[in-house]
């Protein structure tokens, strides 16, 4: 760089560097301190399922293994927790790889109609010990052709199904709709008549880690990435998600897709 003898400019580029520099410092902290954070509960989400795998298998090597009924239950349970903890490294790695952008999505055209059967086919079992019915309100329609990553599109469907039947009360409902927007666009929608949500916490219920009930007795366990997951996704295919819901009457979830001309 040549020497400046001009004083004004050498102030302004002494200025500007310090800024630079300052500027620099403070994403660098910003980064650090989101890092900090996301370690933390990192290491709080896992506690508890590995906690409990713990507390089932000191219990049988303390003696609860003699009864042959109460080692059967208490391995399902410990073997409970692991698969636990599987789902929430799954999660982790997932939201690490959205937040970092590192993840290519491949596109392509699906019937969604066909994606919903499917996820309905896998999710049924677990709709079906909280008895709640899984209905599709135009599984008889035609097939729907839409362009997205089918296995990102089936995941946001997933965990959309998995939160209506998780916070659903038992004998209640999840409903799946697609509606037609406009000839380009359709809306995926899920509607349960489960525990709602309160207005203070909906526009919270998308950041990572976030859960209304923090408390663990709750059965109904969760990594609280679900729906980060979903709207990184959604924000990925430059789609739309939207919430409505009422506490104590159920929710609402929907989300644009492109539609193709085909279907
Ligand atoms: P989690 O692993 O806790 O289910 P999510 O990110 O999927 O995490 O959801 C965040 C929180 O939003 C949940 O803990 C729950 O409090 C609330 N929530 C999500 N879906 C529903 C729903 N269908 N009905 C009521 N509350 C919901």
């Amino acid at each position: 760089k040549p020497i400046t003898t001009d004083m004004e400019t050498l102030t302004r580029e002494v200025k500007k560097f310090a800024t630079d520099k300052k500027l620099e410092i403070e994403m660098l902290q910003v980064r650090e301190e989101y890092r900090r954070e996301f370690l933390g509960n990192v290491s709080h989400e896992l506690k508890t399922p590995l906690f409990t795998v713990q507390g089932y298998l000191s219990t049988l090597i303390d003696g609860a293994m003699e009864d042959k009924s109460i080692r059967k239950k208490y391995l399902k349970r410990a073997e409970k927790g692991v698969e636990r903890l599987i789902y929430i490294v799954e999660d982790l790695d997932m939201i690490t790889k959205l937040e970092s952008g590192d993840l290519n999505l491949e596109f392509s055209d699906f019937d969604i109609v066909d994606l919903i059967q499917n996820v309905f086919d896998l999710l049924e079992m677990k709709a079906d010990k909280k008895k709640i019915t899984l209905s599709f309100e135009n599984y008889h329609i035609q097939p729907t052709f839409v362009n997205g990553d089918k296995d990102k599109i089936q995941q946001v469907v997933e965990n959309l199904i998995v939160n209506s039947i998780k916070y659903g009360k038992i004998g209640g409902s999840s409903e799946i709709a697609i509606v037609n927007l406009t000839p380009k666009k359709v809306l995926v929608r899920v509607t349960d008549n489960g525990e709602g949500i309160e207005k203070q916490n909906i526009p919270r219920l998308f950041e990572r880690f976030y859960r209304v009930d923090k408390s663990g007795s709750r059965s109904e366990g969760g990594s609280g990435l679900g729906l980060a997951i979903v709207k990184h996704i959604i924000e990925a295919h430059k789609e739309k998600i939207y919430v409505e819901s009422e506490f104590g009457i159920g929710s609402e979830f929907s989300f644009t897709l492109e539609k193709m001309a085909h279907s």
